[in-house]
């Protein structure tokens, strides 16, 4: 059996830019190993969710993975809970959180309370609480970020946010979204918890301390992105019956990787691996390259040319895809993997955000049938022979290319 490497470049593709003569920054960038890989290999476009879909990269992420989002996805809560390390069970809603400000009026004045180093010191003050036999745990992430799950029977993720997502407005009620009595139950909880934590944090001594240094108190939780891990849910092995190891920086993709039961790999400060545009991606590559041997497929997330899109830094994307060039050379000249190189979605430098357009993507590999373009990039893999396909059409692909596919039929 073939092993499988594969590599996710979170939003590198891009629309033209007058400015790069109408290239997109892939098609504009030097990326001659990317290059090798795409005349080597069998290109073609791909939608990830569906033909103009202007996916989210947690949805995306899924249907790569071939999970329907549709069916498994509710919300992003559980993917950045687990990100940072909490339990997330299946009964779970778990929702992204932030520290934030209320002023005396109660409106929202900071949704990031003044961006505290950390917010360990609200989630200890407000320790345990348990409202209406509901658990909620709290967890500390970076800056004002915080993982929120609310544990207990009879709980559903179909609530509405109660982060407005605007300063100058009060905290949103939170509603039921749709007609059960485990919607209306999991949002009266919310309110009750939501009202309590502003009373409660009034009294936090670490309060009283940041607003005589002159900062802003972190006097209420923001919470938002409720989802929950639906019954139902097979884990990647289940469903392919593969080892698979995941090597990321980001805290929202080894969540996704974790809640699929994969093997994440935990990058200390030393590798220099942030999933930031200053990330050592050479030594991630060696990192991936090093645990493929004792698993079945590898999986390479690479994020930091779609945050440089969203910033509109459309030179920085080139410069940082020439980066994730170089870092790829072992693979551009290794024939013994099966590999694969995609992107989520297309990001675009001029709006700032993620758009619907097809994503580039290369299989290679022995046995693998290749075409005539010449270029990893937006416009030639359009003209590769893997033409058009959907991210829930991957998986498939990587399994009969491994070798493992059942014929169908006799
Ligand atoms: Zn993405």
């Amino acid at each position: 059996m073939k092993k499988v490497f594969f590599v996710i470049c979170d939003g590198l593709p891009d629309r033209p830019i007058k400015e790069l003569d109408n290239k997109t920054p892939l098609e504009y960038a030097k990326t001659p190993n990317l290059d090798k890989i795409a005349v080597d290999g069998l290109s073609g476009m791909m939608h990830t969710v569906d033909v103009g879909v202007r996916p989210g990269s947690d949805t995306a992420h899924l249907s790569i993975f071939g999970y329907d989002p549709y069916t498994y996805y509710s919300g992003r809560g559980p993917f950045e809970c687990a990100g940072i390390g909490m339990e997330v069970n299946k009964g779970d809603v778990a929702f992204r959180a932030n520290a934030g400000t209320l002023d005396d009026s109660g409106l929202v004045s900071d949704r990031r309370a003044g961006r505290p180093e950390s917010t360990k010191f609200i989630v200890d003050f407000l320790g345990e609480i348990e409202i209406d036999g509901i658990k909620f745990i709290l967890q500390e992430s970076l800056g004002h970020r915080i993982g929120m799950i609310m544990r207990g029977p009879g709980l559903s993720p179909k609530v509405s946010d109660q982060d407005p997502r605007k300063v100058g407005m009060p905290v949103h009620e939170v509603h039921p979204l749709d007609d059960t009595v485990e919607a209306k139950f999991t949002a009266e909880v919310l309110n009750k918890f939501s009202k309590l934590v502003a009373e409660k944090l009034k009294d936090c001594p670490a309060n009283q301390e940041r607003i005589a240094a002159g900062k802003l108190p972190a006097n209420i939780v923001l919470f938002r992105g409720a989802g929950a891990i639906p019954e139902h849910m097979p884990s990647l092995k289940d469903k392919y019956n593969l080892d698979a190891v995941f090597v990321a920086g980001g805290p929202l993709y080894k969540g996704i990787a974790k809640v699929l039961g994969m093997t994440v790999y935990d990058f200390d400060e030393a590798s220099g691996v942030t999933g930031l545009w200053n990330s050592n991606l050479q030594n991630k590559i060696n990192k991936a390259l090093e645990l493929s041997k004792d698993y079945d497929i590898t999986f390479v997330h690479i994020k930091a040319a779609d945050t440089l899109a969203e910033d509109g830094n459309y030179l920085g994307k080139i410069e940082f895809i020439e980066k994730i060039d170089a870092a790829l050379k072992p693979l551009a000249e290794d024939n013994d993997f099966l590999f694969v190189i995609t992107s989520d979605h297309t990001t675009s430098s001029a709006l700032k955000q993620h758009t619907g357009d097809p994503v580039p993507i290369t299989f290679k590999g022995e046995g693998v049938r290749t075409d005539d373009i010449n270029a990893f990039g937006e416009r030639e893999c359009a003209k590769g022979r893997l033409s058009h396909i959907k991210g829930e059409n991957v998986m498939p692909i990587v399994i009969d290319l491994m070798g493992l596919a059942e014929l169908f039929g006799a």
